[in-house]
């Protein structure tokens, strides 16, 4: 058996739970590194209660070890509701203006970050490698290393990251950002993001050293792009079963012949939702030639409907699509269906099958796996077409969509209709390169590429990580991490 593979991140979606699947990329991610590996996946249950179990429970289940915990009541609104939902999620997708910063949550972050390395550290081999993911756990890395870690420790971030003038409007964000320079490895969605990251360390007083690494307080931390992919060939066998099951054939059938346009995202601000259906409505106002011939499909599933920002775009998207379908729509055609609920991932790729069009649109997204799932799930003879916002990180490698700005309502209508009227051997043509580049650089790939990056050995990487304990560590621990670090053992 090789080393253990600890992969740590906020919620543990533990299989067969009575509780409805999890819609969210992570979760799906995650679920691909630990297959076929010797893991443990470490992480809140997902329960809360005034008075928590304290007991970190155990279970195995194929072959993985779930390592889970609950959290307090306060713990929740602090940590999860509050500093990494409506601080660090609003300011690291570019949108300082909807962050409501409180001393309480940044204290509650820190609390229960300290939690998880109390937990962790309860267990953590010599030798595991320790991944940690995204930004619940930011701090994650460092207080472990306080706890006297040398363990091989990466964090994978799955959302954007700003640049450094958006960062300092996060009013502690030496303590939050900056201690992420206590990983061995920092990875991130893209070049962009991996390159903001360097330049916010540079404004924090680093250097920049061979190997895109980064020199700061006596640490050092190597920092890449892996953009994040999706299980393709499975998913691509999945989608052509799935397109002939009889939920994709009821689908079909209740269009009358109408093509179908489809959106997939969870109901967030960060997902270009109003925008896009703004450009359908546009699309309508330009087009009535297609008026009864085209039916866009929302499937939003609700989340964090406890923040406020959450219910404002709920009403918003509702209103906007009441009054399209009250605007366009008669008694045989509705424009616009919308569903919050959350479907399966084998209902899912039928519909995706199904759908002459993906409208992808966020206003800012870290990869956005919808995209990679709607070309997975194509027919390669007949495929649709995928109109795909300029900043969704999957953009980046999803070149022959019809990219758009998000913000230009009359560029978007324009994409949907040339999508709508593009001829087969376009589709084709735009389409089968991406399958391929998808094929390549699947799940597996990201998991391998990132995990091999994280073991490469660096001569120096040895005394280094002494010289990080040493300024981990709390004062009483420091001469003894010291002498470790020089090579004596007590
Ligand atoms: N998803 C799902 N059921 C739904 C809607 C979405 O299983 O009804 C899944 C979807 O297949 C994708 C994930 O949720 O794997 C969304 O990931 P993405 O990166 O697009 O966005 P995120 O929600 O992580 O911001």
């Amino acid at each position: 058996m090789g080393a253990r593979i600890i992969v740590v991140s906020n919620r543990v979606a533990v299989p067969e739970s009575p509780r409805a699947p999890v819609a969210g990329g992570l979760a799906v991610a995650v679920k691909a590194v630990l297959k076929n590996r010797n893991g443990l996946w470490f992480g809140w249950s997902g329960k809360t209660d005034d008075q928590p179990d304290p007991e970190l429970r155990i279970v195995e289940m194929n072959k993985i070890t779930y390592g889970l915990f609950d959290l307090s009541t306060q713990d929740f609104q602090e940590y999860y509701n509050g500093l990494a939902n409506r601080v660090l999620w609003p300011i690291l997708h570019y949108r300082v203006d909807l962050q409501e910063y409180s001393r309480a949550d940044a204290s509650g972050y820190m609390r229960v970050n300290r939690r998880f390395a109390d937990k962790l550290s309860t267990f953590i081999r010599e030798d595991d490698i320790v991944w940690v993911h995204d930004y619940h756990l930011m701090p994650l890395g460092r207080e472990l290393r306080a706890r006297g870690s040398k363990n091989r420790i990466g964090f994978f971030l799955h959302i954007p990251f700003a640049p450094p003038d958006i960062l300092q409007t996060l009013p502690s964000h030496q303590d939050i950002l900056g201690s992420l320079a206590h990983y061995d490895l920092v990875g991130f969605q893209t070049e962009n993001d991996r390159d903001n990251f360097g330049h916010y360390l540079v404004t924090q007083g680093a250097r920049q050293i061979r190997g895109g690494a980064y020199e700061i307080d006596g640490f050092r931390v190597r920092v890449g792009a892996f953009p994040v992919s999706i299980e393709t060939a499975i998913y691509s066998r999945l989608a052509r079963n799935a397109g002939r099951s009889p939920l994709a054939k009821q689908v079909k059938n209740s269009l009358g012949g109408s093509r179908l346009v489809l959106g997939v995202d969870r109901l967030d601000y960060s997902k270009g939702i109003p925008q896009r259906i703004k450009a359908f409505e546009r699309f309508l106002e330009d087009n009535p030639q297609w008026h009864s011939k085209v039916t866009l499909l929302q499937i939003t599933p609700k989340s964090r409907s406890e923040i406020k920002e959450y219910s404002d775009i709920e009403a918003e998207v509702t209103t906007l699509i009441g009054k399209i379908n009250g605007r366009f729509g008669d008694a045989a055609w509705t424009p616009i269906r919308y569903v919050n609920k959350s479907y399966s991932r084998t209902a899912l790729a039928g519909i995706y099958r199904a759908a002459d069009v993906a409208m992808v649109t966020p206003l800012r997204d870290g990869m956005n796996l919808v995209a990679k799932e709607y070309v997975a799930a194509q027919d390669p003879g007949d495929p649709g077409v995928l109109i795909l916002s300029e900043f969704a990180g999957a953009a980046k490698e999803l070149d022959r969509a019809l990219l758009i700005n998000p913000h230009e309502i009359d560029g978007v209508a324009t994409a949907l209709k040339r999508a709508l009227e593009m001829t087969a051997e376009e589709r084709r043509v735009r389409h089968s390169p991406m399958l391929d580049y998808l094929m390549e650089n699947d799940i597996k790939n990201w998991a391998d590429g990132y995990l091999s990056t994280l073991n490469e050995n660096s001569q120096s990487l040895g005394l280094l990580s002494g010289i990080r304990a040493f300024f981990a560590g709390t004062p009483e621990q420091r001469p003894s991490l010291a002498r470790e670090a020089a090579g004596f053992r007590n």
